[in-house]
């Protein structure tokens, strides 16, 4: 018996079906990519591997490691940013914090995979709809928490809007597994934090490849997955000497991608092939509710970046993080460097150089310092006056 699993044609849900073909993948099963995910019905052992793998992934994904201040050991620490936090109270430490799916025990875990991925599909009528992916199903139907989609407003009136007009809606079994799986998924992100650890600065981008032909997201994906570096505060690496830095908004996270892209694939004729152009900026906040917010960003012209790319090599890293902005006193002002940084990626990334020329002016007594002039000339030169 084969099982299929259709794509939804929704950036969040067609990356956990590529996400869910990659671990089958993983473990030798043949998956064929068609409008979606198919495959030969799992037998017990290829259930339980994919629950253990699962089950493997859920500290190294969820947890980061952090210093004990007083005896200097490495503890590893919920992402707690994340709307995945448990209303549950039995069970381990672990199935305590985490909601959902994955807040379930092992055996719990291999029972809904059983019922959505073997042939042991159960006889019941399939008398309800799912309010996500309108497909008719033989379980009950559950609240559709952030968990499973993390744009799903948790009930509340104003963070509405998103799908329907209702306050909430219900979803299916298979609805929800792939979204709480999702969040195991390599996809590039950071974690932006101020000093201080301070809550109000506390918030993280993601980044998600929107490609409508599921076949070829995978294989996006695939390349993907080999450039992305697993550290604390993100998966992309800007280095700075030995110093290891990163981007603190989604435009400049997507173009320090794209320069660990070019650096890390071999052989590459032409950007435009390895560059994907549309993507979903997941934005989430952290606060009671955990806030989130979408931005599509559809790039205008590949070309161009290549062309940027050609002549500086790495313009995030060689040019735009080493700028800062410093009053005309001298003091360096931390919240408008950002924002210059985000002026110039985006300049770069939407080939807008009227967003780009922003960062230069003069903005509450404030001058954008740290440009090489070279560099600069360069890029302007590039991208502006060569054909
Ligand atoms: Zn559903």
């Amino acid at each position: 018996m084969e099982v299929k699993v259709e794509q939804y044609h929704d950036w969040w849900f067609d990356n956990a079906i590529e996400f869910l073909g990659h671990l089958l993948e993983e473990l030798g099963v043949n998956v064929e990519w068609r409008d979606g995910i198919v495959f030969d019905a799992l037998n017990d052992e290829q259930l339980e591997m994919l629950v253990e793998r699962i089950e493997g992934l859920i500290e190294p994904k969820l947890k980061y490691p952090r210093e004990n201040e007083e005896t200097g050991s490495i503890e590893k620490r919920w992402r707690v940013y994340l709307p995945l936090t448990a209303s549950n109270k039995h069970g381990s430490y672990k199935f305590k914090y985490l909601s959902g799916f994955l807040g379930k025990e092992p055996t719990l875990k291999k029972r809904v995979v059983t019922s959505l991925l073997s042939d042991l599909i159960t006889e019941k009528k399939k008398e309800k709809i799912c309010e996500i992916c309108s497909r008719p199903t033989p379980f009950d139907l559950e609240e559709t928490t952030q968990g499973v989609y993390p744009v799903a407003n948790n009930n509340l009136k104003s963070l509405n809007g998103v799908r329907s007009m209702k306050t909430s809606f219900k979803n299916c079994l298979l609805c929800s597994f792939l979204g709480y799986i999702e969040w195991l998924d390599n996809i590039p992100f950071v974690w932006y934090m101020d000093v201080k650890g301070n809550n109000k600065t506390d918030y993280t981008y993601y980044l998600y490849p929107k490609i409508e032909n599921i076949q070829e997201l995978h294989i996006f994906k695939e390349m993907l997955r080999e450039v992305l570096t697993e550290r604390k505060y993100s998966n992309i690496v800007v280095m700075r000497g030995e110093r290891e830095r990163y981007a603190s908004e989604g435009y400049s996270l997507l173009l320090s991608l794209f320069e660990n892209m070019v650096r890390n694939i071999k052989d590459i004729e032409r950007l435009e092939d390895i560059f994907c152009d549309r993507w979903i900026c997941l934005f989430i906040e952290k606060g009671r509710v955990r806030y989130t917010n979408l931005e599509e960003i559809k790039i205008p012209n590949i070309k161009s970046i290549e062309k940027i790319f050609r002549k500086l090599r790495k313009p995030y890293s060689n040019l735009i993080d080493k700028t800062f902005a410093k009053s005309l006193k001298g003091d360096i002002d931390n919240d408008l460097s950002r924002e210059n940084k985000y002026l110039m990626s985006k300049g770069i990334i939407m080939d807008d150089f009227k967003v780009f020329a922003k960062a230069f002016q003069i903005r509450q007594n404030c001058i954008l310092a740290g440009v090489s002039k070279d560099m600069l000339d360069k890029l302007i030169y590039s991208w502006r006056c060569e054909e």
